[in-house]
């Protein structure tokens, strides 16, 4: 039997598999208040300060269904290409964990409000971009869940826990939940569909302004479905891994399980139906229960709900109200900043859309706004393991930084270690130039002094050029480099050196 480590490399397992995923996502809709009671939904309150007696499940409390909330979930199936059901019910959902005071989720079950949609998603090739249809079995309604917090037990969960706290604040709290069909033929590019997938919907969900689709907070999460099979074959048994909540760990999850399966069934072992639990710090997953199957939450219509029954007519006023979504706004985009798809791609894939748009508004030159936000900001993000939109870089910042450069006091080495210097607290730009006292050493005399000085340290190398060797001046331009911190211009270094010498090139 294979053990949680044993992995098989990523490539040699879609060598021998095929991938199947499913990914069902939940998403906090920004209702002022829950989607059946009039408690405040703001994040962040004292525990159990936003709760009533709906909310708690009292006896005799009655719900009453949040008109807004199935506004969103409507406006974000038509958004999503669904079919919208004239007529479906709630139901109750019957689970017993203390994350629920009724003791069940009010959900709904074989009558969601949208069905069989899709959404394109484009990935990124050696080919150049490709474009998947994802497709969606259905969006429906729900109420999240309270909060749980597992004290004393060393993983936070409640096996060896001591005791658990519960807060009711987020009881209640309208969600949808978008459930793919499996999604098949993406081989390698797996991971990144999953990812693209995702990003597409929180887009979406931020035109749309249903959501502020805050991930670190918990109003997006995933849980991603993925299975093996041989090409050809039935497809094998999913495993579930919940919860994966930033854009970075649905890839890493769906790159990990894959690995995870393949070793489990090239070493003769059978991938079991569970649910596992991704940990970000190690980009792996633990095994969790095995899976609930549906007949286990006895599911059955809310006798204290009235059914959904929303006519032709508001449906398509609630279509009038659709904005521009996120592929035409790419379209429009690349059209205005005249660049190619790849490029577009490559924009969109480091998460900086928004980002680059609002740097371009701000003043920012379109190119350097590109650069900088795909290049050095994202790598630091990444390093840092930060969404890009939680980098605090402004597009003032990003212009201060270009003039720099336009003038001649920084170079693009000098550049990067500003943006790392203001992503490290230490102040503005012109702060951080002073502080680390980053400037390209502009002065003649001072860098023929550290020509000097690095000539005196190797005088083989000097006589080296003096005789000829002019290809030998790179190890003195190198010294002074070193010595002037990476603060001087190289080109001139050698300029001035060859000239000291009296030799030319
Ligand atoms: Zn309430």
């Amino acid at each position: 039997m294979s053990t949680a480590h044993d992995t098989v490399d990523f490539d040699e397992a879609l060598a021998m598999f095929e991938p199947v995923l499913g990914i069902e996502t939940h998403v906090e809709l920004g209702t002022n208040s829950k989607m059946f009671c009039s408690c405040a939904t703001a994040f962040g309150a004292d525990a159990n300060t936003q709760v009533c007696p709906v909310c708690l499940g009292l006896p005799g409390s009655l719900p009453v269904v949040n008109r807004t909330a199935v506004e969103s979930t409507i406006r974000m199936g038509l958004a999503l290409n669904c079919s919208i059901a004239p007529w479906c019910r709630f139901a109750r959902k019957n689970y017993f964990y203390p994350d629920m005071p009724k003791d069940y989720q009010v959900s709904q079950y074989d009558e969601p409000l949208c069905f069989n949609g899709y959404l394109d998603v484009t990935v990124e090739t050696d080919d150049g971009p490709r474009v998947f249809r994802v497709e969606i079995e259905r969006v429906h309604m729900e109420e999240d869940t309270g909060k749980l917090t597992h004290a004393g037990g060393t993983t936070g969960r409640i096996h060896g826990a001591d005791y658990s706290l519960v807060d009711y604040n987020r009881a209640g709290i309208p969600l949808i939940e978008i459930v793919t069909k499996p999604i098949v033929g993406t081989g390698v590019l797996a991971p990144q569909v999953a990812k693209a997938y995702v990003a597409e919907l929180r887009d979406l969900m931020r035109a749309l302004g249903v959501s502020d689709v805050r991930m670190e907070e918990g109003s997006l999460r995933c849980d991603v479905n993925v299975s093996l099979n041989l090409p050809g074959a039935e497809w094998g048994t999913r495993s579930e891994t919940k919860n994966v909540n930033s854009l970075r760990s649905v890839e890493r999850a769906v790159h990990s399980e894959i690995e995870r399966q393949a070793a489990v069934l090239t070493t003769g072992g059978r991938v079991i139906q569970e649910t596992r639990h991704f940990h970000e710090d190690t980009g792996r997953s633990t095994s969790g229960r095995s899976k609930e199957q549906a007949e286990d939450y006895r599911y059955f219509p809310e006798p204290d709900l009235v059914p959904v029954a929303p006519s032709e007519e508001w449906i398509e006023e609630l279509r009038g109200t659709l904005p521009e979504l996120p592929a035409l706004k790419r379209a429009r985009l690349q059209a205005a900043w005249g660049i190619g798809e790849h490029e577009l791609q490559t924009i969109v894939n480091a998460g900086a859309l928004e980002l680059v748009e609002a740097a371009i508004a701000d003043g920012v030159d379109p190119a350097a706004a590109r650069k900088w936000w795909t290049g050095e900001l994202a790598r630091i993000a990444n390093d840092r393991d930060l969404e890009l939109t939680d980098l605090p870089v402004t597009s003032a910042q990003i212009r201060r930084v270009e003039e720099l450069v336009a003038d001649g006091s920084l170079n693009d080495k000098l550049a990067r270690q500003v943006f790392d210097g203001v992503i490290a607290g230490e102040g503005d730009v012109d702060a951080v130039v002073a502080g680390r006292g980053l400037a390209v050493v502009s002065d003649d005399s001072s860098l023929l002094a550290a020509i000097d000085e690095a000539l005196a340290a190797q005088p083989d190398v000097a006589e080296k050029i003096r005789g000829g060797k002019v290809q030998a001046a790179g190890a003195i331009v190198g010294a002074v480099m070193k010595t002037t911190r990476g603060q001087a211009d190289a080109a001139k270094v050698r300029a001035l050196l060859l000239e000291r010498l009296g030799v030319s090139e």
